[in-house]
């Protein structure tokens, strides 16, 4: 029978042959982010639908075309998140965490949904790795966050990632933006779409952002917000340009940026790679003083940015990026009858205990299909425990590489220590470490001398 139901569009199934791949990239992102100072936080999938009308704004493409938005049993209005930082704001004001030590500096990675044309790097539901920083109005934070994200691709080992940078001003700059806007926009009304027409007046700057050809085209020529920053905007600019200057990130202005979603002020950058078709950024994000505010918070700055790991993986498969696969199962035991088996799975036991990845049949199968199968899963030493083996204590390790046979005592520690002995160099590092405690404590290695 066929499979009826199948996966939404949009959404797609990591399976164990990828998710170590996310998971290296996940654990990566938040282990870096905590030696820079920010603590990982996890917020709910799904928030108060206000939430992000209010904050993402309610003339944004998120909002207006792209939000899951649901009515539950008690008749509440909620919405799947289409991004971090509106919920990531409202916890922070809803813990207190906004009333303590300042600046905050929290880290996510999270899954986001928008309902958009799926297509290469651009998902219904898709994942994200953020951070956000509260309490500081300086450039330095910019920088820092910045700074951050360049270094966390180094780290990767992923090149050719450009930084862009643009300042979108304040509320006060905007205001006389939005006048020359709407006047280039005005003498051009009839090159624009329906939502854009709307956004005219409303909100002109979106129409910078619209994803249409044609208002695309239109928006070329139109006067760029660096012109009409007020003096403490561009003096913030260039606190930004000189710090990013002095840690050695290399950016350009790009004077186009203005970013999808409402809540920005001053800052706003993107990482833009040029191994991705038209999906071509990988990060984006920017200052947004004035949000907490207007959530009903005290009025702190904030700053922060989001990348896609869908796209950063994307990246990493087009420029060659290997990612270590986790190690193969280290002893498959396979087994003949009823005691066999038992002894086996006991076995196994103590194997897992001391951290070897082992496995044993646990379906009862032929000795043909269990050694089939332990080829299968790449098993670097294989056994068969039966009758004989059992009465004499003792089996026959097999090198599945070589081919090689010893025979090993029927016990955890001979096989404990024949495992290490034999796979020293490819153990994971966690448990090299511990492997000079283990052997000290089996008399393989020489006591420490102790003096008189
Ligand atoms: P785009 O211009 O590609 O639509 P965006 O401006 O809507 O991106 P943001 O809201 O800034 O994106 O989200 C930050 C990052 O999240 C993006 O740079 C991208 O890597 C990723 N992202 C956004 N939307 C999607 C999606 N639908 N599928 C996969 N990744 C996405
Ligand atoms: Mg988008």
């Amino acid at each position: 029978m066929a499979l009826e139901i199948k996966s939404i569009k949009g959404t797609a199934d990591v399976l164990p042959s990828d998710s170590y791949k996310w998971q290296f990239v996940e654990r990566k992102f938040l282990d870096t982010a905590r030696k820079y100072g920010f603590g990982e936080i996890r917020v709910p999938t799904f928030e108060d639908k206000r939430l992000f009308i209010r904050s993402v704004g309610d003339t944004t493409d998120v909002v207006q075309k792209e939000m899951y938005t649901f009515t539950d049993q008690g008749g509440r209005e909620l919405a799947l998140r289409p991004e971090g930082t509106a919920g990531v704001n409202r916890a922070v004001i809803e813990n207190g965490l906004i009333n303590g030590a300042l600046p905050v500096k929290l880290s996510y990675a999270i899954s986001c949904f928008r309902a958009e044309k799926p297509q290469a790097g651009r998902m219904r539901e898709f994942h994200q790795l953020g951070m956000e920083l509260f309490g500081s109005p300086s450039p330095s934070a910019d920088a820092e966050v910045i700074a951050f994200v360049s270094e966390f691709f180094r780290l990767l080992g992923i090149q050719g990632i450009s930084l862009e940078i643009n300042s979108i001003g304040c509320k006060e700059c905007r205001k006389n933006y939005h006048a020359a806007l709407k006047s280039y926009f005005e003498a051009r009304k009839d090159q624009l779409c329906e939502t854009c027409l709307e956004r005219l007046d409303k909100n002109p700057l979106r129409i910078l952002d619209c994803k249409n050809p044609e208002c695309h085209e239109v928006a070329k020529d139109a006067p760029v917000v660096l012109d009409y920053l007020c003096d403490d905007c561009k003096a913030h600019f260039e606190g930004l340009k000189k710090r990013l200057d002095a840690l050695g990130v290399q950016y350009t202005v790009n004077p186009r940026i203005v970013r999808g979603l409402d809540y920005y002020v001053r800052t706003v950058f993107e990482f833009v790679s040029s191994d991705l078709g038209a999906q071509s950024t990988v990060c984006g994000g920017g200052r947004y003083d004035g949000l907490i505010k207007s959530l009903g918070g005290p009025d702190q700055p904030g700053i922060g940015y989001a990348m896609g790991v869908e796209r950063l993986l994307m990246v990493m498969k087009a420029q060659g990026i290997e990612i270590p696969a986790p190690a193969p199962c280290d002893l498959y035991i396979g087994s003949i009858g009823e005691d066999a088996s038992v002894e086996a799975l006991r076995l196994c036991d103590i194997l897992r205990k001391e951290g070897f990845s082992a496995e044993c049949d646990i379906v009862g199968r032929s000795v043909k299909a269990q050694m089939k199968y332990a080829d299968k899963i790449g098993a670097r030493f294989s056994m068969v425990l039966g009758d004989n083996e059992l009465a004499e204590k003792k089996a026959s390790v097999k090198n599945m590489a070589t081919g090689e046979n010893t025979e090993v005592s029927l016990d955890g520690e001979p096989l404990k220590a024949f495992l290490y002995n034999a796979g020293l160099d490819d153990l994971s590092d966690s448990l090299k470490g511990t492997l000079g405690g283990i052997l000290e404590n089996m008399g393989t290695s020489p006591a420490p001398e102790v003096k008189e």
